[in-house]
């Protein structure tokens, strides 16, 4: 199994290449060159496996078995599998929970920091030490070694330390914008105090950590010296790492609503880069039964107005370069990075031929360069058709998130509900799956624990009692022990302090610059 770039192009790469690499050198994503074939008895075969036996079945068959190929020995793909998911504390890993009759609840946030990016993050940093430690047991010259450098507004950054901590052969630098990261957010990234991460304040948004880290990888001389790697969801093994709770649910509702039909059973999944959904896709490439996946938008709903136009195009009323900061931060996107991916199955699967991938390839490069240029592109009616064959996607905004947040809290407006704490990320994929239900069960995947969102579900729920006691609920019924006291625990923190200039962001970028150089690897 060899891994092409969504943009075209002759480069083949293996598994690890596409792991170490991350993104392509013209831009594009790194797909499998074909889908694989499940074993022809996987639905009983593979019922009654526990998590990591099932992620072993399923990673393997787009992982080679051996070295040369650029895979990992089944013996040892087992083991790193295994690892990551010990620090999970629930014994399912992705537990699924019923809420009513029809709606079956995917809890995703039982890893290390109450989110469902632990699942793939978990993984990606045991592959990542796991090919550095090989190549190195080989090599006699300097180490390899890997600079892992990303931005996040909350939810990857403390995912990623999380799962990079204390891994050999790396350091990770995480910037977030200084004081505009949920005070829990920020105690989960800089409580973590191993020598290899290292947690970069910025003085600025969002939006300028991500300039600095985009300015940092295209500077060849730097990247060269650093060998930079990066956590983002373009990553393919954590795309890869989630086909498998797909199966898992789907397994799990089967042993609970025996008499379920899964082939009318909806997956509800609240989205932002189009990562997590998007392994849905894949598991329903590879065979699995469901009617189709529904896209749950907040109100940076490009993905929404691509579903009910064919036109993928950036939110004209929102000001240049901006989204729209909701209650679900961590779905406030003005482009979903992942989608590119959906782009070129769009395109393959449309292509006369003969070289399908080709074809593929030439047609999203000419999307993505016209998304640059315009801001828009748009799809062919019949490709636009077959999206619309496997997703739907509705839009939810705050005042309804808050809504559904407060409904399911009360639990008492259908008869076989009960009370339920939803995070706002989730609660728009509730409020989605609503709009589409039918007699049918759904699934819906939760993306985050609720006290990881505070502010959002206390003032959610408040009307439900009052906001001292939902306060006290807060803290005493919903906030997990793990959480107890991290405000207090000792931090470390590297402020990016530059001096006022005219170019602020040149100035950070060359502050940040020294710092790696000080707290990295030594050239
Ligand atoms: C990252 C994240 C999402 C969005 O997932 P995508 O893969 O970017 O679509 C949703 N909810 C939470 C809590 C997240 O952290």
């Amino acid at each position: 199994m060899k891994y092409l770039s969504t943009r075209g192009g002759a480069e083949r790469l293996t598994f690890e290449e596409a792991v170490l690499q991350g993104l392509a050198p013209n831009g594009g994503l790194y797909v499998p060159e074909s889908i694989p074939t499940l074993p022809a008895d996987w639905a009983t075969a593979w019922q009654d496996l526990p998590f990591t036996e099932l992620s072993f079945r399923l990673i393997s068959l787009f992982v080679p078995p051996t070295e040369a190929e650029g895979g990992i020995p089944p013996e040892d793909l087992r083991a790193l599998i295994e690892k990551s998911y010990a620090s999970f504390r629930h014994e399912d890993v992705t537990p699924l929970h019923r809420v009513s009759e029809n709606e079956y609840c995917l809890e995703l946030w039982h890893g290390p920091t109450f989110a469902f990016k632990d699942v793939a993050l978990q993984l990606l940093g045991h592959f990542f030490e796991y090919f550095l430690t090989r190549r190195n047991a080989k090599s006699t010259g300097a180490p390899h070694t890997l600079t892992v450098v990303g931005a996040t507004s909350g939810d990857t950054g403390s995912a990623a330390i999380a799962g990079l901590r204390a891994k050999a052969n790396i350091h990770v630098f995480i910037l977030h914008p200084k004081n505009r990261v949920s005070p829990i957010q920020e105690a989960q990234m800089t409580t973590v105090l191993d020598d290899n991460v290292h947690n970069l304040a910025v003085p600025g948004t969002f939006d300028d950590c991500q300039d600095i880290v985009k300015a940092l990888f295209s500077d060849k001389a730097f990247n060269d010296q650093h060998h930079l790697g990066a956590i983002n969801s373009i990553n393919w093994a954590r795309i890869l790492s989630q086909i498998v709770y797909y199966f898992a649910a789907y397994f799990a509702l089967r042993r609970a609503h025996p008499t379920v039909d899964p082939s009318r059973v909806q997956i509800v999944v609240p989205t932002g880069n189009f990562g997590d959904i998007l392994a849905g896709y894949y598991a329903k490439r590879l065979g699995l039964p469901m009617e189709r996946l529904v896209v749950a938008t907040n109100e940076n709903d490009i993905l929404q107005r691509f579903w009910a136009t064919g036109r993928y195009e950036k939110d004209p009323a929102a000001a240049a370069g901006d989204v729209r900061a909701t209650l679900s931060p961590a779905m406030d996107i003005q482009v979903s990075s992942n989608f590119e991916r959906l782009l070129w199955y769009l395109a393959y699967e449309s292509s006369p031929g003969p070289d399908k991938a080709a074809s593929a390839g030439q047609q999203v490069a000419a999307w993505m360069q016209q998304l640059k240029a315009t801001g828009a592109m748009a799809v062919s009616e019949a490709q636009h058709a077959m999206a619309c064959r496997d997703f739907c996607a509705e839009r939810v905004s705050d005042d309804e998130t808050r809504a559904a947040i407060l409904r399911y809290y009360r639990g008492d407006d259908k008869s076989d509900r009960k009370s339920y704490l939803i995070d706002p990320h989730t609660a728009v994929g509730f409020e989605a799956a609503n709009r589409v239900a039918s007699q049918h069960p759904q699934i819906i995947l939760s993306t985050a624990h609720p006290a990881k969102f505070a502010d959002a579900v206390v003032s959610s729920i408040a009307p439900a009692s009052n906001e001292n006691e939902a306060n006290t609920f807060f803290q005493t019924q919903v906030l997990p022990k793990e959480m107890h006291g991290l405000l207090e625990k000792e931090r470390r923190v590297t402020h990016v302090d530059i001096e006022p200039s005219e170019d602020k962001l040149a100035a950070l970028i060359a502050r940040t610059k020294e710092i790696i150089q000080r707290d990295g690897f030594q050239a």
